[in-house]
């Protein structure tokens, strides 16, 4: 992957960064705490891209799809005809799995740090972790990225409500207006998606989130009692059956929100901000144009612009915390020069 040249070089330049977008939307009614397992297991055996299925209060489950692909990466010969039961006796396999695992671990061991175990012992959601997605940009504004890779993370809940995490690393150097235009335009921009499975799909990242994994979720909940299984609904969706239009009919709302995060880890600039309070400080309106995605940053009033960001919630002066509209803010200190 190349990584982006420098803009100018009076301008702040922003470095290592992660974009993540977070949707939540609705799958139309609720799934009781004893089908979730089911509708999960069905699921990642049709989508065939899930990884990892953690329905607490269990450990972590990964999926057969999700080993034998990993036993196959790993140069293990004929793996898909060893059992599983047999693969997973290989201590250096289960490494490897519990590494490729190892964000959603982290996730999870904050989920068992903030909830009680007794929440956690009534199974009302599910997490997963679904395969990592390489990105090949087409859009012409934003073709400087070439390739993302992106981590896609999936919460379900027992009411029917779902939270899809994606997780893009930007690797190069970045000026206020690239964030602007990335924030903007990389979801809604032509590129390829292909999976380590051989999945490639044409199209932008908008439509592979709704158009695949949360339609294929909503057809699955509403219209397993039509059809008799979940299987059965898969069949239907694949066929044509459940159209885009039956299933907005049922959902209880068509509302399906997005917020984008930008962490930013590191920047260049010629001040001496010694911390990130200080580059806050110092940096106020090219934060606020990323987190307004305003294109007229430049001409922002410096009380207008601080009244925009609001309140700083990092209790640390090395890092800086803004909930914001578009896009919020994660800003950590490292000065690269
Ligand atoms: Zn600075």
């Amino acid at each position: 992957m190349d990584a982006k040249e420098p803009a100018e070089s009076e301008e702040v330049i922003f470095e290592d960064l992660d974009l993540i977008y977070i949707f939540s939307s609705d799958l139309g009614a609720p799934v009781e705490a004893e089908d979730l397992k089911e509708l999960l297991e069905r699921f990642s055996g049709r989508y065939r891209r899930v990884e990892g299925i953690w329905i607490p209060p269990e450990e972590v489950r990964p999926t057969p799809e999700f080993i034998y692909h990993k036993a196959k990466g790993l140069g293990i010969k004929d793996a898909d005809k060893i059992d599983i039961k047999e693969l997973i006796k290989n201590e250096k396999f289960i490494e490897e799995i519990i590494r490729a695992h190892a964000t959603f671990g982290a996730i999870i061991s904050e989920d068992r740090k903030v909830f009680s175990p007794e929440y956690l012992e009534l199974g009302r959601y599910a997490r997963l972790e679904l395969i990592d997605l390489n990105v090949r940009i087409k859009d012409r504004k934003l073709s400087y990225l070439n390739e993302l890779k992106c981590e896609l993370y999936l919460l379900l809940h027992t009411t029917g409500i779902c939270v899809l995490t994606a997780w893009i690393h930007l690797s190069g150097n970045f000026s206020t207006d690239d964030l602007i235009g990335i924030g903007k335009e990389l979801y809604y921009a032509e590129c390829t998606i292909e999976d380590p499975l051989g999945n490639v799909l044409e199209g932008t990242l908008d439509e592979f989130i709704g158009g695949v994994i949360i339609k294929t979720l909503r057809a699955a909940v509403l219209f397993k009692g039509k059809y008799g299984s979940y299987d059965a609904a898969f069949d239907a969706l694949e066929r044509g059956d459940i159209t885009d239009d039956k299933i907005e009919e049922r959902l209880r709302t068509p509302y399906l929100s997005a917020r984008a995060v930008l962490c930013i880890r590191k920047h260049k600039c010629n001040g001496k901000c010694v911390t990130a309070e200080e580059a806050v400080e110092n940096h106020l309106r090219e934060i606020v144009g990323i987190s307004r995605a305003c294109e007229g940053w430049r001409y922002q009033r410096i009380d207008d612009a601080r009244k925009g960001l609001g309140e700083n919630l990092s209790p640390d002066v090395n890092c800086a915390m803004f909930v914001t509209d578009p896009v919020s803010l994660f800003f950590g200190f490292q000065h690269t020069g």
